[in-house]
């Protein structure tokens, strides 16, 4: 037998076993899926539920290694409605110009009543709720622009309208609420007539929220005069409940158990979810939790054995049990806007103010701005913002597609409230003791101080990234990986054989396809992979690169599936890396979208290449990280073969970018107006942003007076220091009389600016 025909008798035998399908499935595909039944995790049936829930939107394409870019910039831009710009400036600007932190967090603990009652009056409690129930129905993109507004001006504030328009009563009434709930609670929630909370979290369950202890108990007893009335006996203890102290109206989670067969069912009808006045006797509510000084109201509550109807469980009797999903479902709309969009406000007010800070503080004759440690501080406030807010406009766009992207709400949620804990310290080491000084001329401390409440709430960071992100994007996003799971979980064996099979050819198919192309765009620095051929040719190459990371994302996610199995669960450092990955490549095709649906304004080009390159860097080292540490060697040595066949080619943004970005934030203009757009400015000189903001456009008219004085001082040709300089360059005919006047004003504002709060020695206790 010849060589040739030896080969022709290995290719029949591997096409035969490919093309013949029962040929293949007894000898391929039964076998694989014996082993992948062992090594499927074990899913509880409320991991089942999370798993679930929401859509796959822009993060499938990411997934598929072959995102079709085309298809992203077709994405409609967002925008508000005349009627939410109308909100935006009138109610929303009025709002904020009631609100002073410093009062309402170190003397009120509280805000004042005549903010509460604007805020009930105005519907900033129905923002979510429609028109029909007297709410003002607003997109999604409108309720995070004005969670972020708000935030900008008062953490407490933004808190307190952000949470009853995310996860909550009226969101969940919404969807599930019988005809009834629906028309007498959600008008009375609209107009502030009802204060809502939400209470899942208790002191036995924290992260893992599916183990609340709390109960209730299917019974007959009288209630409200009437004899016999079905409903059930809940015990429960709740804490950290976000207006639990001054709500009307508590949205309670418990498990339901029916030991007398009441509902003629199982015993153990599992979470369920219920709206209880809280004038009920027994409902225990009212104290008050103090979170970093913050003053929204928040607190424990708790209940024994207290008696509700069945009419009170949200969905009525057919609600029994649906707790969890119900939950699951609604999670992913509120988890994409308020926190979001309150760290974007957050970040906003970071680069907004630090630029302005170091443009008007000088140290060493210089603004601290032009220092290159500082410029390094104030180039990540700008490239983060900017992709920031581009995540935050592109996700809640989503959401007004009808979207529920849980797994890219988890994205944005983690990333952005880490990003924003980022811009916020930079800012803090900007400012210097001016931003440590507490007082009401401390514009950004509060904002620091809270800045732990985000990334806390709606899933804590370190178990959304280490869990969440590519625990539920691998099953949920991947082309094959949920088909699979399905096909070996059906209890009918043919029919599991006939769907594993075919899913198995397409999904190796899959891998295979992604091997030779992380090879290919690794051997061409992906000059032949795709990009969009409508965008901006100067922004070509990035989406060329995420292509190239694209399909490397995707294969080493199916090789660490194949490899790790379940166990992948376990190690978090691993699904943390890959769940960066998909991250980085979510909040880079936001970036570039902004761009395009901004009209390419050549001006913030820098903001966007910071950036980019700034994730390109970072998407590198997660996967240089995973391959690092991948358990399985062998596994790890091909992958890098085919992921870096030429070694690691990004590295961090350059000095001169970071230079370029930093100048923008220092320079008042279309960029830096752009860039931190949407934010509550005051223009009053009694308000501390109000006389920043004068400061920078001061500093800027004084610059080359300024050069003049000291170029003057340096030749000799003026003797005096300090507040005569001015006089005496005058005089001397060193500046004009205009530029002088200019000085002067520029000399009082830099004082305001610059000077901090200070207090009686007893803080004003002895009055
Ligand atoms: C100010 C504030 C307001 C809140 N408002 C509400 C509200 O209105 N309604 C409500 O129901 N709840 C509310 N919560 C609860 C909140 O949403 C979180 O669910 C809760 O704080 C997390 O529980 P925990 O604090 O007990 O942390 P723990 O669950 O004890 O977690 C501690 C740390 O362990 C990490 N961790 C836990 N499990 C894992 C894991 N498997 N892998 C990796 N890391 C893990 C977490 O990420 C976290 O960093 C609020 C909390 C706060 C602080």
């Amino acid at each position: 037998m010849t060589f040739f025909s030896l080969l022709l008798l290995l290719a029949t035998i591997i096409g035969a076993i490919l093309f013949v399908p029962p040929l293949r499935r007894s000898l391929v595909s039964n076998r694989v899926l014996k082993i992948f039944r062992k090594i499927l995790p074990q899913v509880s049936q409320t991991e089942q539920e999370a798993l679930d829930a929401g859509t796959v939107w822009w993060d499938g394409d990411l997934f598929s290694g072959k995102p079709d870019w085309n298809k992203l910039l077709a994405y409609p831009k967002p925008q508000l409605s005349a009627a939410e710009q109308a909100f935006l400036a009138g109610p929303v600007e009025q709002l904020c110009a009631m609100l002073d932190e410093w009062h309402i967090t170190r003397e009120l603990h509280d805000l004042p009543p005549e903010v509460w009652q604007f805020i009930k009056d105005n519907g900033f409690f129905g923002m979510i709720i429609p028109k029909q129930y007297g709410g003002h129905g607003f997109s999604a993109l409108a309720h995070s622009t004005v969670v972020m507004k708000i935030g900008s001006r008062s953490g407490t504030a933004a808190v307190t309208v952000m949470v009853p328009n995310s996860l909550g009563p009226a969101e969940l009434l919404l969807h599930y609420g019988t005809e009834e709930q629906k028309n007498h609670y959600l008008p009375r929630l609209a107009k502030g007539l009802e204060v809502p909370c939400f209470a899942l979290t208790g002191p036995n369950a924290g992260s893992d929220a599916g183990a609340i202890p709390d109960s209730g108990i299917v019974c007959r007893s009288e209630f409200n005069g009437q004899q016999d009335v079905l409903g059930m006996r809940v015990t429960w203890e709740k804490r950290y409940i976000t207006l639990g102290p001054v709500a009307t109206l508590l949205g309670l989670a418990f498990k339901l158990h029916d030991p007398d067969g009441l509902l003629g069912g199982r015993k153990d009808l599992g979470i369920t979810l219920a709206l209880i006045p809280t004038n009920t006797p027994g409902v225990n509510i009212g104290r008050r939790h103090f979170p970093l000084d913050a003053a929204f109201q928040n607190g424990p509550n708790s209940g024994k054995d207290v008696f509700i109807p069945m009419e009170w469980v949200i969905g009525g009797r057919e609600g029994v049990g649906y707790g969890w999903r119900m939950l699951m479902n609604c999670l992913a709309a509120g988890r994409s806007i308020s926190l979001p969009a309150t760290a974007t406000g957050a970040a906003k007010l970071a680069a907004r103010t630090s630029g302005a800070y170091g443009r008007v503080r000088v140290q060493f004759n210089t603004p601290i701005g032009r220092f290159e440690g500082v410029e390094e501080a104030l180039a990540r406030i700008g490239g983060n913002t900017y992709m920031m807010d581009a995540a935050r406009v592109m996700t809640a766009g989503a959401v007004d597609l009808g979207e529920k992207p849980s797994v890219i709400s988890a994205i944005v949620k983690y990333h952005l409230t880490e990003r924003s804990r980022q811009a916020i310290n930079d800012a803090m080491d900007i400012h210097g003791g001016k931003g440590i000084c507490m007082g009401p001329s401390n514009y950004l401390a509060r904002t620091y101080q809270q800045t732990p409440v985000g990334i806390t709430v709606e899933g804590a960071n370190i178990l959304t990234r280490s869990m969440m992100i590519f625990g539920q994007g691998a099953i949920r996003c991947h082309p094959y990986v949920l088909k699979e799971i399905h096909a070996a979980n059906d209890n009918n064996p043919a029919r599991a054989a006939l769907e594993f099979d075919q899913t198995l050819l397409g999904h190796a198919a899959f891998s295979a396809n992604n091997s030779l192309r992380s090879l290919l765009h690794g051997l061409t620095g992906a000059s032949l992979a795709n990009a969009p051929g409508n965008a901006a040719a100067e922004l070509q190459h990035y989406y060329r690169q995420l292509t190239r990371f694209s399909a490397a994302f995707a294969l080493v996610a199916d090789i660490s599936m194949l490899v790790l199995g379940g166990a992948l669960k376990r190690k978090e450092k691993l699904s943390a890396r890959l769940g960066d990955m998909l991250s980085l490549l979510y909040l880079c095709s936001a970036t570039l979208k902004r761009f395009e649906d901004d009209g390419r304004p050549a001006a913030d080009l820098p903001l966007v290449h910071w950036s980019i390159q700034d994730a390109l860097y970072h998407l590198q080292q997660a996967l240089d990280g995973l391959l690092d540490n991948f358990p399985n060697r062998i596994a790890a040595w091909a992958l890098r073969l085919l992921v870096f066949p030429l070694g690691k080619p990004f590295s961090p943004p350059s000095d001169e970018l970071g230079h370029k970005v930093a100048a923008l934030l220092l320079e008042p203009g279309e960029t830096r107006d752009r860039l931190t757009a949407g934010i509550y400015l005051p223009t009053s000189t009694d308000e501390p942003l109000g006389v920043l903001e004068q400061a920078l456009q001061c500093a800027v008219v004084c610059e080359v007076a300024e050069a003049k004085v000291r170029a003057a001082i340096k030749a000799g040709l003026i003797s005096a220091r300090g507040d005569e300089k001015i006089a005496e360059s005058l005089q001397q005919g060193v500046i004009t009389a205009v530029e002088a006047e200019s000085l002067e004003k520029m000399k009082s504002l830099r004082r305001c600016v610059i000077m901090v709060d200070d207090f009686p020695a007893d803080f004003g206790k002895q009055k």
